[in-house]
């Protein structure tokens, strides 16, 4: 099962709720498909393990078979080629390492080279597996990094996928093929109205999902309200704490803190897993 936690927008505590549920379900995995700035790791603290560089296959130009006819340009989904005054030129930070500009040059002047774009670590916490990608400094291509992060899902187990923020590609490429998806808002303005631009993208993708309102005492009803009016499951909420602030501000994820919350936390798991919401 793949269960991924989103959330419109930063700042929600999207990461200590993937965190405290993936550590409430026994065997677990994690994955943290945040990969410009990961930070489950702050709060699961795993053993790191094994380390594996990434890669895409980026172009490089043949200067003497290339006549500069300009079909790589034209095949580049992504802006990623320039051809101008006989001069070819590769933007490889905008490359997606698609292939499409090699498999159509009808001069075969372009050759495949290996770029490293990040890395994944793969680690341990007790019994729950724990992979994060990082992308390079000053790498902007993150989706084929994701890509790489979620090889690891294992089918057999419960995936928890911690998404980045917001509703752009990474996001689509995190929590796509998810089972269900688990988004995280605030009862602000600000939350409301992000929380709307991830539900439209959940529902383009087809993938069932439910609403954790963290901070749930403070702001107004109005999420509350959009959530009933558009038959959205509130699944879970977390009243402010400034304990719980204290503890996040720590590194140290809900259930950790306050080992109360795993039931709650166990209740949410199995919820989605049998598709009961009220
Ligand atoms: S498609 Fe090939 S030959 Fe044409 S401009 Fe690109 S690299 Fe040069
Ligand atoms: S590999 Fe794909 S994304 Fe990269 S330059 Fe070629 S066509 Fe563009």
């Amino acid at each position: 099962m793949i269960i991924s936690i989103a959330s419109g927008k930063g700042g929600t505590g999207k990461t200590t709720i993937a965190a405290s549920l993936a550590l409430s379900v026994p065997g677990a995995r994690i994955l943290d498909c945040d990969v410009e700035e990961p930070n489950c790791h702050i709060f699961i603290k795993p053993e790191i393990k094994e380390k594996t560089s990434i890669y895409i296959p980026v172009p490089e130009i043949d200067k003497n078979k290339c006549d500069y006819c300009g079909k790589c340009k034209q095949v580049c989904m992504y802006n990623a080629i320039a051809v101008l005054n006989k001069t070819t030129l590769v933007f490889t930070e905008l490359c997606h390492g698609c292939g499409a500009c090699s498999y159509f040059c009808p001069q075969k002047a372009i050759k495949e080279v290996n770029k490293e774009i990040g890395f994944i670590e793969i680690g341990k916490k007790d019994n729950l597996s724990f992979i994060h990608g990082k992308l390079n400094i000053g790498q902007a291509m993150s989706p084929p990094l994701i890509k790489a992060v979620k090889k690891y899902i294992n089918s057999a187990k419960v995936n928890i996928i911690d998404a980045p923020p917001g509703t752009s590609c990474p996001v689509v490429e995190s929590v796509k093929g998810s089972d269900f998806c688990i988004l995280v808002t605030e009862p602000t303005p600000f939350g409301l109205n992000d929380l709307i631009l991830a539900v439209e993208v959940l529902r383009k993708l087809d993938i069932p999902f439910g609403v954790v309102i963290n901070r749930s005492d403070l702001g107004d009803k109005k999420t509350d309200v959009y959530c009933e009016n558009e038959n959205i499951p509130i699944l879970m909420r977390i009243p402010f704490r400034q304990e719980i602030a204290r503890a996040y501000s720590k590194g140290q994820p809900i259930v950790e803190a306050f080992p109360e919350y795993k039931k709650d936390f166990q209740d949410l798991f199995n919820t989605i897993k049998n598709g009961k919401f009220s």
